[in-house]
């Protein structure tokens, strides 16, 4: 299955019969090292509340606004903020995890799978290179993508 279906799939299934309404929710602002490096937008539904996002960043065009929210959470799953500092410039990610998911990764400190566990939190708590953190909550605050 695709992964643009399924959170779509996962959030009628908890409010059938519905078209998403979606409206401005939230933003969490993402700084590194004294800098807003990025902002997530997060939108969601009136009815289910299932939320989807949009990351502005520079350098990164997110055309989620205008082509709908094609990965979604739901009752069981977050929107995480997945940093790597392996590298001298923090890299991150925005995705919408499960607890019990994996994260597949590749640099130079980590190559193959990073598990999210329960409270979602890399599995491996001894990692000083890499961290999850949900952006639930920091929803309107800042958060810092230091390690
Ligand atoms: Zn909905
Ligand atoms: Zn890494």
């Amino acid at each position: 299955m695709a992964l643009a279906t399924e959170g779509q799939q996962q959030a009628s299934a908890a409010t059938p019969g519905h078209n998403h309404d979606f409206r401005y929710y939230a933003c969490v602002n993402l700084w590194d090292n004294g800098e807003v490096t990025g902002v997530v937008d997060v939108w969601r539904c009136t009815a289910c509340h299932a939320k989807g996002i949009e990351l502005r960043a520079q350098g990164l065009n997110n055309l989620a606004t205008e082509t709908g929210f094609p990965i979604l959470d739901g009752p069981d799953s977050n929107w995480v903020v997945f940093v790597c500092g392996a590298k001298e410039q923090i890299q991150y990610e925005v995705l919408r995890v499960h607890a019990g998911d994996t994260i597949e990764h590749d640099c130079v400190e980590k190559k193959g799978l990073l598990k999210v566990v329960a409270g979602y939190k890399l599995e491996n708590s001894g990692d000083n290179f890499h961290k999850v953190q949900s952006i639930e909550p920091y929803l309107n605050e800042n958060m810092d993508l230091a390690l």
